[in-house]
């Protein structure tokens, strides 16, 4: 088998033990003789697994009994809708901290079925930096204050999270879920589509307050009710269980590897030696993020030119590097180093940068 090093922005790399654990219990999963994905969601041994992989996230995360675990389909992107539906009261509005594409994408939901305004935006900036927390512009009466924690196509990532007092907090926290340890009870809501940091497609995690769900909307379809998936622990219809199940093995991985403290060790240290190699080479690596507001997860970065763009991301190619080509929107390089990508991976490509600066600056 050819190693490949995978630098996909999501759905991005696994860890090779959560793999390798599907790979070997996929024809008979726990003594059951059939797959996973075979077997009833209402049968006793997938009812096991879905609550080990809700328990793991409230573990890793030191959530407090006012918070619940849920597994949703529909993607981050439906999260964008189901928030504002269910949370912004008739006649009230919501607050949006406009820090990149997904930030857009958000607010424009949320002013399909209510009114949303900006707390701060980046827009004039191009999106090159995360507001200090008293640079927004709260509106106590907001029904929430929503926020991008990672903008995987900007590569700038929150590092302190706002105080927003009596103002509920939500948080997209799609590509970076998991990866150091903050205070996740400060947070009314957080969703995160597992396909970046967490899993494969097809579940979104979401963190919600139970007693903010008391607040919440009524006559909305029942699927799109947090209500619902609260009172049946996300088992209301087929959860998609495959999903579950490699989202369940990634967080035993993390467990196993010493949980969020050691993935923030392990991903600070990764981030540190790609942009240790951009700052060291300013003649011919450039990060259009301001210093501040790096992040740990995308790193993104230009070549002098388009075509030496486009060179790299061939030859990287070549040399068993992929993904790294930056979003369609904003051109230019992107390294998506999440939990799972090995600090080895990272050396390969900094090794490689460095060499293709030497050969072609
Ligand atoms: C990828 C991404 C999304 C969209 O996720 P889907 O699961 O494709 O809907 C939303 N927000 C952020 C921050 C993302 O990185």
């Amino acid at each position: 088998m050819s190693k490949v090093w995978n630098f996909y922005a999501g759905p991005a790399t696994l860890p090779a033990a959560a793999l390798e654990r599907a790979h070997a219990e996929l024809l008979d999963w726990e003594g059951t003789g059939m797959s996973v994905m075979e077997i009833s969601h209402r049968s006793r041994e997938y009812d096991a697994l879905h609550h080990e992989a809700m328990d793991l996230v409230a573990e890793l995360l030191g959530l407090d009994d006012d918070h619940h675990v849920l597994f949703l389909q529909g993607g981050a992107s439906l999260q964008f809708a189901m928030v504002p539906m269910n949370f912004i009261a008739p006649g009230g509005s919501a607050d949006y901290v406009m820090t990149g594409a997904w930030a857009d994408k958000a607010i424009k939901e949320a002013r399909i079925v209510a009114d949303a305004r900006e707390a701060w935006s980046g827009a004039g900036e191009s999106y090159t930096r995360i507001p200090a927390v008293d640079e927004l512009d709260i509106d106590p009466n907001a029904a929430y204050v929503h926020l991008t924690s990672n903008n995987t196509i900007r590569g700038t990532q929150w590092t302190e999270f706002p105080d927003t007092g009596d103002v509920p907090l939500v948080g997209d926290m799609s590509s970076d879920f998991l990866w150091r340890p903050f205070d996740a009870n400060a947070f009314s809501l957080i969703y995160a589509g597992a396909q970046k940091n967490v899993g494969p497609s097809g579940v979104t995690v979401v963190v919600v307050r139970k007693s903010w769900l008391e607040r919440a909307n009524d006559g909305i379809p029942t699927l799109l009710k947090y209500a619902t998936h609260v009172a049946k622990d996300s088992l209301y219809n087929t959860p998609p269980s495959f999903a579950i199940y490699m989202v369940r093995n990634v967080l035993r991985w993390i467990k196993d590897n010493g949980g969020l403290a050691a993935m923030e060790r392990r991903n600070k240290g990764k981030a540190e030696r790609l942009y240790g190699v951009i700052d060291a080479l300013p003649d011919f690596y450039r990060c259009p993020v301001e210093k501040g507001s790096r992040s740990v997860m995308n790193v993104v970065f230009r070549l002098p030119t388009e075509e030496l763009e486009a060179k790299f991301i061939a030859e990287a190619k070549a040399a068993g590097m992929v993904g790294l080509k930056g979003h369609r929107s904003v051109g230019g390089c992107r390294a998506s180093i999440y939990n799972a990508m090995e600090p080895e991976g990272v050396d390969v490509l900094a090794s490689f940068m460095e060499e293709f600066a030497r050969k072609n600056g």
